[in-house]
């Protein structure tokens, strides 16, 4: 009967993390790469399963050394790390494909947050993914999503969009692209140019509420929220830009529809399901609010006008 060959460590030293002053010993992992989501601010924003890949993993590949090791000081981890970023990506990414077919148990962590969101990453998933090797991910945080939960606007859909071009003609013209995206939008922007940007968004996309988060999970954590125009012109008129930012932009409004259309709508909808779905259907086609729309399909139900048994 075989049995699979267990994972031996590459060196003796102490596989464990450290946390409240006490120590504690990682399990061993399998071979493999895994996507480790660090925190984006606040240490201890660390899930306990990242800590023990970390400190299992025979190698940790990470943007800039000097940004992990201060994670790592901070909880007492000792896994030899290994620079991995767009200047070097061509020539190290060999190197730790070369470690992960040998068996090696290899975590990627970022600066901060969850890789590959605009982060490094994407091309040693594809190339491990290629090569046979076993891709997993301990997740955690996440400044887009964060930004997304605490900003106010629509959840149900968003479209990440991540850093907008540098170059204004290059900028306008995909905000022109993203304007008729029915969700949320989600951007990455830095301080200097937040200003510009949201005046760009402003203009671009209209009148839509909106949120700058900035700084989250740290001391100075704030959210500011509004229509873009008055968004832009906060900044523009010195609304503090220092640190790191998410803008999330509302949906584009709906176009009114007539109650004859929603009546329409309904009637054609309630002719085939019930009050339930056909009220959930057309307030989702039209972004009339649900309640009107139900109460307008009850009516409708009461009178029969759609023709069909009431199925709610
Ligand atoms: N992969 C990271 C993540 O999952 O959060 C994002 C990396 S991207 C290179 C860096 C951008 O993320 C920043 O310019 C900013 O837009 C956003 N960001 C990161 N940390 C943040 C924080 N604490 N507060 C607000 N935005 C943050």
């Amino acid at each position: 009967m075989g049995s699979k060959p267990s994972h031996k460590p590459e060196n003796d030293r102490a596989r464990g993390y450290s946390l409240g002053g006490h120590e504690f010993e990682a399990p061993p992992l399998p071979p493999g790469l895994i996507l480790v989501a660090t925190p984006i601010g606040n240490l201890r924003d660390i899930t306990l399963r990242a800590l023990q890949i970390l400190a299992s993993a025979d190698l940790v590949a990470c943007e800039d050394t000097r940004v992990t090791r201060r994670l790592f000081d901070h909880y007492g981890l000792s896994t030899p790390l290994i620079a991995y970023h767009d200047h070097n990506a061509e020539t190290v990414r060999p190197k730790i494909l070369v470690r992960l077919a040998d068996g090696a148990a290899v975590a990627l962590v970022s600066d901060a947050g969850t890789p590959l969101i605009s982060d490094p990453g994407y091309r040693l998933v594809r190339e491990a993914i290629a090569a046979g090797v076993a891709v997993t991910a301990a997740p955690g945080a996440s400044s887009a999503l964060m930004a997304l939960t605490v900003a106010g606007l629509p959840t149900d859909r968003f479209f990440f969009e991540g850093f907008l071009p540098v170059k204004a003609a290059a900028r306008r013209a995909r905000i022109a692209e993203l304007a008729r995206i029915p969700a949320s939008l989600v951007f990455f922007e830095s301080g200097p140019r937040l200003a510009e940007t949201l005046s760009d968004l402003a203009a671009g996309l209209g009148a839509r509420e909106a949120a700058v988060a900035r700084e989250l999970t740290k001391l100075h954590e704030e959210v500011r929220r509004g229509d873009l125009s008055f968004l832009a012109a906060e900044y523009a008129g010195g609304a503090e830009t220092r640190g790191e930012m998410v803008i999330v932009v509302a949906p584009p409004q709906t176009e009114q529809v007539s109650a004859a259309d929603i009546d329409a709508l309904l009637a054609r909808a309630l002719s085939r399901t019930s009050v339930k779905e056909a009220v959930s259907e057309v307030a989702s086609a039209t972004g009339a609010p649900r309640r009107a729309v139900y109460s307008r399909a009850l009516e409708l139900a009461k009178t029969g006008k759609h023709g069909a048994p009431d199925r709610t």
